[in-house]
């Protein structure tokens, strides 16, 4: 087994290397090799994604990715800003699926800005589609509108498509989590409106026949903005779009109330994948030593269990960060009095003794 290790930029190094750490000392066998990615690619390079780098990340099984980006960057042309590399990453390893779990600690109840009640023992998992749909349909583009209510004004325009392939693989995905977890999908959609959400209906309805296992409701995006702020816990698997998931994950993840918590996943249809925290790079703190790395070992255990399939240590990891939580320590981004704070190193270090005593 092979694991590319890709720090980036900002808080991305540091937490990265306290996910190595926890790997490290799990008894298992696998090589890990470290490339450039983003900003300091660029520095180094002269490209966010070099072909080494890419190539590294195509050769192995699994993708641990810290975070890139910095403002510094913000005037360079858009293809060679550091962002692109996630963007390149996805189309060349064709990560369709994202995962978001959005788990609501025992012990961090109180980071959110929700009624302790609503998100207590919170567990769910949004499934973005993440190749398709309106941010990737063509046409698009500007022109002299010909039609509408402003004939001859200029005007912008994007294409939402979505095909039944696209649609059938990504349901699969939600239906085979389902069936490891709560047994409920709901669907998130705009038929009433959208012709393509209507269709994706259609197919999710048809790809259930064969998941009968599986519940599965139809909600309208709108009512699920609603319902994941209202009743959120009703919620087991949400499957949607790529769009409708990017707005959904990100609110489903503020439920926590700690982005410093959250880990990511995005695979292809042969498991291989790319796992990341779900926040940035963080430049406001970097270098501080104070980055909760949390969500970036929380990644690699998500990482041994789709694409390493190795459950149990995916578990011991996922165990012995709700042990350090439950002795007390926080990173300053998760810190509430009657706590512990402490910096970076000293969270993964917990992390590797709370495994090691297990
Ligand atoms: P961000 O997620 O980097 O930071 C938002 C806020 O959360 C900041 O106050 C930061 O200090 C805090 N934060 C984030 N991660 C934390 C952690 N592990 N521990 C403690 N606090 C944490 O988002 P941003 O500030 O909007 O963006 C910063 C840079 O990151 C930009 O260049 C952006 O393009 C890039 N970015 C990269 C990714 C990625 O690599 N996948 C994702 C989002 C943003």
């Amino acid at each position: 087994m092979k694991i590319a290790v890709l720090p980036g930029d900002g808080i991305g190094t540091e937490i990265v290397a306290e996910a190595v750490k926890v790997l490290e000392v799990l008894d298992l066998k696998f090589e890990m090799e470290s490339a450039l990615v983003g900003g300091a690619a660029y520095e180094a390079h002269g490209h966010p994604l070099p072909e080494s780098t890419l190539k590294l990340a195509k050769e192995a099984d699994a993708v641990l990715f810290g975070a890139v980006g910095d403002w510094k960057y913000d005037k360079l042309d858009r293809p060679l800003r550091p962002e692109q590399a996630i963007l390149g990453l996805r189309k060349n390893l064709g990560l369709f699926a994202n995962f978001r779990p959005a788990i609501c600690y025992e012990q961090l109840v109180g980071a959110s800005s929700l009624k302790p009640e609503l998100i207590a023992g919170l567990d769910i998992l949004i499934i973005r589609e993440l190749t398709g749909d309106i941010y990737f349909g063509q046409p698009r583009g500007r022109r002299t509108a010909v039609d509408g209510h402003f004939p001859g004004a200029d005007e912008a325009f994007d294409t939402m498509r979505y095909s039944r392939p696209e649609i059938e693989r990504i349901a699969r995905v939600a239906f085979e989590a389902a069936r490891k977890r709560g047994k409920k999908v709901t669907s998130v959609d705009k038929a009433n409106v959208l012709e393509t959400f209507q269709f994706w209906k259609d197919v999710v309805t048809e790809v259930h026949k064969d998941y009968q296992d599986v519940e599965l409701e139809h909600m309208y995006v709108d009512n699920a903005a609603m319902q994941l702020v209202k009743k959120p816990k009703a919620f087991d698997v949400i499957v949607t779009g790529n769009m409708f998931g990017d707005i959904l994950s990100d609110e489903a993840s503020m439920l926590t109330g700690s982005i410093g918590m959250l880990p990511s996943a995005s695979l292809n249809s042969s498991n291989q994948g790319l796992y990341e925290p779900s926040h940035g790079s963080a430049p406001d703190i970097a270098g501080k030593g104070v980055a909760n790395p949390l969500a970036t070992i929380l990644s690699a255990a998500m990482m041994l269990r789709f694409s390493l399939n190795q459950e149990e240590a995916a578990q011991r990891i996922e165990n012995a960060v709700k042990n350090v939580l439950a002795q007390g320590l926080r990173t300053p981004d998760i810190y509430s009095e009657g706590t512990t704070k402490v910096g970076t190193a000293q969270m993964g270090d917990a992390v590797v003794k709370a495994l090691s005593a297990q």
